[in-house]
């Protein structure tokens, strides 16, 4: 071990136990009904002593179990602030038993912007975490919501779409976990989601995922892919706005039961993974996507799923890409340009 390391790994030790430089409006244990923010420090050309203030809203009454809801955490993705922020209004929290933590709008500078990413430091949300507390903006962010909300939490919910360049079919969204009794648990929690698949998701890169930091804690993590295209639909909407209700029922802080899809009449939440490297179809070209079949549609391995045109060379017959795996288009790239290395579309499969 050099020098440096050594003198690292002091500095490390000593930041550990440094407060977060966030600071927050509410009292998170407090009884009742509270809108508030989390102030992160935010100095700049424009606000030399500016901040950025994020809204969190605090519900609680008496004694039960704790659910913190984040959305926002890539700003481009709907679904999750719109239902957040209904359910705030709505809740009363003298129908609770328990508290409920809702932060809409997690990367706020994102979400201003309508961007993936933060326009402040380019980071990625939802690859930064555990965060760090002498990091970043997004950095300082995701260590306040790891080192201060998380551990308030018995379940952990994070509200995704597919944002500007994705669109999937209404998905609730877990891993597969070593954990058997915690991937139990977590599996009963998706299917009381009550979205149109219920998906076992394998991360083409789960490095600084909040999902991971939080499985990792041995805590129920759900997480959702509910449309995409960088809007939102009444349909995805409405799947939101009931998923995040039907998991207060189902884990007892609202009485009541989940209201599964069957009420509307419609099939049951239907289990599906990506197990396998061959549900991803990553594209090798850039151009014109033509897409041969819509989301949602069955596919067997061999089809056509799409072609990429070179538009600058039309003469050249447009590059095909077939489905490597029987199943569902489950999510396909948006816009109409692909470039290589995007991921063209996913074929899920029925779990077994
Ligand atoms: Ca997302």
């Amino acid at each position: 071990m050099n020098q440096t390391t050594v003198v690292d790994a002091t500095f490390a030790s000593q930041c550990v136990h440094k407060p977060s430089r966030v600071s927050c409006t509410v009292d998170l244990g407090a009884d009742g009904k509270q809108f508030g923010h989390m102030t992160v420090p935010h100095s700049r050309d424009d606000s030399a002593w500016g901040s950025i203030q994020i809204p969190i809203i605090v519900l609680k009454n008496g004694a039960g179990p704790t659910l913190l809801f984040t959305a926002g955490s890539h700003g481009d993705e709907y679904e999750g602030p719109i239902a957040l922020m209904n359910l705030a209004r709505a809740l009363d929290p003298a129908d609770l038993s328990g508290r409920v933590l809702l932060v809409p709008t997690l990367n706020l500078p994102a979400v201003r912007a309508a961007t993936r990413l933060s326009p402040i430091d380019g980071r990625n949300m939802n690859r930064v975490f555990p965060g760090d507390r002498d990091g970043t903006v997004t950095e300082v962010i995701a260590d306040y919501v790891f080192r201060t909300l998380v551990p308030l939490a018995d379940v952990v919910v994070d509200v995704h779409s597919g944002g500007k360049t994705l669109s999937f079919v209404p998905s609730a969204v877990m891993h597969e976990l070593e954990d058997r009794d915690l991937m139990d648990r977590t599996a009963a929690a998706l299917k009381d989601f009550g979205a149109p698949i219920g998906l076992i998701l394998r991360e083409l890169d789960n490095q600084g995922m909040l999902d991971t930091a939080v499985e990792e804690m041995g805590k129920v993590f759900i997480s959702t892919e509910l449309g995409g295209s960088g809007t939102s639909t009444a349909h995805s909407v409405a799947i939101a706005d009931r998923g995040v209700r039907n998991l207060l029922h189902h884990f007892g802080v609202l009485d009541g039961v989940p209201v599964l899809p069957s009420a509307a009449g419609d099939p049951p939440t239907r289990m599906m993974t990506t197990h396998d490297a061959g549900c991803f179809i990553i594209c090798a070209d850039a151009g014109i996507l033509e897409m041969a079949v819509d989301l949602g549609a069955e596919v067997k391995a061999g089809d056509l799923i799409g072609r990429v045109h070179l538009y600058e060379e039309p003469e050249r017959e447009p590059a095909p890409y077939h489905a490597k795996i029987s199943g569902m288009l489950l999510c396909r790239h948006m816009p109409g340009l692909i470039q290589r290395g995007d991921c063209m579309a996913v074929i899920a499969v029925d779990l077994a």
